[in-house]
């Protein structure tokens, strides 16, 4: 899981914002001597906004542990990531992984003195027709350590899928006089010894907009150096602000005082609150769009896997999505363990963001059929609604209108499977029955599971049963233990699935 971290490049810009801090101390501070209430001033840093109503989001989390080369010592960083993905914005979905992924390079792969990482999100914005994300990371070199703290926001609006990062919001001509002036602020009030040598990068990459015209600065510990160890806020009137942002600062000022279009408020079927207005605007997007899913840290490839090669096993579960599946979940990435579900299409109205988290944690989906009825005894007509309309569900769902069918009870004759290779599917059945549906406790799941497997094995189990979960995760544990590596469907048979073709284990295709 980690070793993916290695191959991307860390790019140079960031090696920079690392090493340069915003607000270097030079000389003793000076006396502050401004009027009561400058126009840049330290002040606390605005709350950021109640998430928990919000359903059009997605949040991922992921941990893990890295092993590190320190010097010729191996040692052992611990990591952890959450993200956010929001609904109809792919690309600002994709910049905000990207940062989470330079991140964790940066502070995980990179940095051999790291002992611990975390990257967070919170909504600093979401006003008007204007969203708002900070990533917020925190390390730590010493297991008992006060954690550096780093922040960056980034902007994005209702309308356009576009990123904006806090900088962009100040002109390029005054980003140095805006960080100096707002590092002044902060050596002014004594919470750092003085501002010297300043870093715009590093002084303005978390700024808030607030809609009265101001704006708030937040420097991170990592941003002011030394002996600083909490974030500092900084206050900017407006007509400051005025003379600092960039075109781009001014669109998204102006934007978090409108209101969100007709359309958009009519789809939350009341008149939002105007502070939630870009909270309602983003949930309110039609729910037939699939959310774009992404993680900070490792998208995983469903790569073929040789399995001629190397020990492969496959655990499939039919009939979800179910109560237990999100246990099940919680078990396999807790495992690092990719399986296949075979959805059936009925389920899906409801269980959708269970079926997006499948897919966004690394799993395979499949079609299990709209009814669950047996094909054999099906008409051509029915056997190609049955499929068809479960595929066009799944596509709604994750994008990708899955190449495989499992036949309910396997059951399938001449018909099935020409049907089928019609649709270009191919039917995926097992060589190991856990007959989990029979029964009723997780040993004789389990016992069953071990007693049959064997390289290039296709498990089939089904994810509806309380004690699925217990039994997937000693299943997991044992076979690990014997060398087992976890394959999806796509993965075991590549370019070797055959559509209209009946696929029993890895060497079994009929
Ligand atoms: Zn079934």
């Amino acid at each position: 899981m980690t070793s993916r971290l290695g191959r991307l490049a860390l790019p140079a810009a960031l090696l920079g914002a690392l090493t340069l801090a915003a607000c270097t101390p030079s000389s003793p501070a000076k006396e502050a001597s401004s009027p009561s209430s400058p126009p840049v001033r330290v002040a606390s840093i605005p709350r950021t906004v109640d998430v928990r109503s919000i359903s059009g989001i997605v949040s991922d989390q992921q941990s893990g542990t890295l092993s590190a080369k320190d010097g010729n010592r191996a040692k052992d960083v611990s990591w952890n990531t959450t993200m956010i993905a929001l609904p109809g914005h792919p690309a600002f979905n994709r910049a905000l992984a990207d940062r989470g992924a330079d991140l964790v390079i940066a502070h995980v792969d990179h940095d051999p003195n790291t002992h611990m990482f975390r990257l967070d999100w919170s909504v600093p914005v979401a006003e008007g027709e204007v969203f708002a994300v900070r990533l917020r990371s925190q390390k730590t070199h010493e297991a008992n350590e006060t954690p550096a703290v780093s922040t960056q926001t980034l902007y994005t609006r209702a309308s356009s899928d576009e990123t904006v990062p806090s900088m962009a919001l100040i002109d390029a001509k005054q980003q140095a006089k805006a960080a100096k002036a707002v590092c002044d602020a902060a050596a002014a009030n004594g919470t750092i010894p003085n501002s010297g040598q300043v870093d715009p990068a590093a002084a303005l990459q978390d700024i808030v907009l607030n809609a009265d015209g101001t704006a708030s600065v937040i420097l991170t510990p990592d941003a002011l150096g030394a002996g600083v160890s909490e974030p500092v806020g900084v206050h900017v009137d407006k007509d400051t602000l005025a003379t600092w942002l960039s075109p781009t600062g001014r669109a998204y000022l102006s934007a978090l005082a409108s209101t969100p279009t007709p359309s958009i408020t009519a789809h939350t079927k009341e008149t939002p609150h105007k502070r939630h207005a870009a909270v309602l605007s983003f949930a309110g997007l039609p729910n037939d769009e699939p959310a774009p899913y992404v993680t900070a840290t490792m998208p995983r490839s469903h790569a073929p896997i040789d399995c001629a090669a190397t020990k492969c096993i496959a655990l499939t579960y039919d009939d979800g999505p179910g109560k237990p599946t999100a246990r099940l979940l919680d078990i396999l990435k807790q495992y690092d363990v990719d399986a296949t579900f075979f959805l059936v299409g009925r389920s899906l109205n409801g269980g959708a963001d269970l079926v997006r988290r499948e897919v966004a944690e690394g799993n395979e989906v499949g079609i299990h059929t709209w009814n669950h009825p047996d094909l054999s005894k099906a008409s051509v007509e029915t056997i190609t609604r049955e499929i068809a309309d479960t595929g066009a569900a799944i596509e709604k769902i994750t994008g990708v209108n899955p190449p495989i069918v499992r036949p309910p009870y396997g059951a399938i004759n001449s018909t099935v499977l020409a049907t089928l290779g019609t649709l270009g599917k191919a039917s995926i059945h097992w060589n190991v029955d856990t007959e989990d549906w029979k029964n009723q406790n997780a040993d004789t799941v389990y016992e069953r599971a071990m007693a049959a497997a064997k390289p290039g094995a296709i498990i089939l189990m089904h994810d509806v049963h309380p004690y699925g979960p217990d039994a997937t995760e000693r299943i997991i544990v044992d076979l690990k233990r014997q060398g087992y590596t976890f394959v999806t469907i796509a993965q075991m048979y590549g370019e070797r699935l055959k559509p209209g073709a009946a696929h029993f284990s890895f060497n079994n295709i009929r």
